[in-house]
């Protein structure tokens, strides 16, 4: 039923024996999930966005972990999707507001680099928040962390869900002087007329097509295609998933000014984090 649902509300599927493995399976995690969240077992770990023009480091983005016993870090990409249909990923997205939005202000100060900037992923139900914008100004008021070094991330998707709704939500958000991105832009639809109503400051290339440009020329004309979408619709724009000293070569040509170099970076723990900030030369701001 829950796979039926999952596909559309008009699906049938028949039942196999792989289906009860895999519920099984889901609720080993479900339950291990709740039992993680009361203990406070999660983390965050952070993924450093470079300047390609200076190759410093310009802000991050925060990424959920959870350390598993059993089966040491889990990525989110297996455990949000849970979250989000258990309602579990309301009180865990507001954590990670705080938390990474305490995070930059500490990195902020202690390093003397009031420019860092923060990029925190918003999960669907999230978006659905009637009261997201207040609770977001009480964090912000709270720590005391400049509003506008706060980035908050969602898809496509997400945003045309519903598109009259999302707009007026970006615009109560972004009243709060806070920046709004579209992450992993191109692989979702997008209505032309809407990108450019609403009120975003950042494309965040897929890494699909960072990670094929140097091979396809397609993919390659991909991402020029969104680069100048971005300097038309005066966004900034991240690359995401670079991998290769071309692929920032080429990225950095074509005008993208921003991206996260997974080979260099990947997302890293704090303590990792605050010995490459306290680093010479690896930060800018
Ligand atoms: P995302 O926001 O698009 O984050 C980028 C993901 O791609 C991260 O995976 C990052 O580690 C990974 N990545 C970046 N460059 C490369 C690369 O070159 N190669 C490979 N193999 N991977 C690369 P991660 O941390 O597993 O996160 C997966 C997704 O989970 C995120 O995609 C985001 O949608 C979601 N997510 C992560 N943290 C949070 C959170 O705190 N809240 C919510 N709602 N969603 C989150
Ligand atoms: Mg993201
Ligand atoms: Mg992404």
């Amino acid at each position: 039923m829950y796979r039926a649902k999952a596909l559309n509300e008009f699906q049938y599927q028949v039942f196999s024996t792989d289906m009860r493995d895999e519920a099984i399976a889901r609720l080993d995690l479900e339950s291990d999930l709740l039992i993680a969240l009361e203990r406070d077992e999660f983390i965050l770990f952070y993924q450093p966005i470079l300047d390609l023009n200076t190759e410093h480091i310009s802000g991050f983005e925060a990424l959920l972990r959870w350390p598993h016993l059993q089966q040491g870090l889990i990525s989110p990409a297996r455990f949000i999707p849970v979250l989000e249909e258990t309602g579990l990923i309301l009180n865990m997205g507001e954590w990670v507001i705080q938390k990474a939005c305490h995070q930059l202000k500490q990195w902020q100060t202690e390093f003397n680099q009031p420019n860092l900037k923060m990029s925190i992923n918003l999960s669907r139900q999230q978006f659905r928040q009637q009261d997201l914008p207040e609770r977001i100004a009480e964090i912000i008021h709270d720590v005391r962390v400049d509003a506008s070094k706060v980035q908050l991330e969602i898809t496509e998707s997400m945003v045309m869900k519903d598109a009259q709704v999302s707009h007026q939500l970006m615009l109560r958000l972004k009243d709060l002087g806070i920046r709004l991105a579209i992450d992993d832009f191109g692989t979702g639809y997008s209505s032309l007329s809407y990108l450019h109503r609403f009120p975003t400051d950042t494309l965040k290339i897929d890494r699909s097509f960072v990670s094929r440009m140097e091979k396809s020329s397609e993919d390659f004309e991909i991402v020029q295609t969104i680069i100048t979408l971005g300097q038309k619709l005066n966004t900034d724009l991240v690359a995401e998933g670079i991998t290769t000293a071309r692929q920032h070569e080429l990225l950095r040509e074509s005008g993208c000014q921003q991206g996260q170099e997974y080979y260099f970076y990947k997302p890293l723990a704090v303590d990792e984090i605050a010995a490459l900030l306290a680093a010479p030369c690896k930060s800018g701001s």
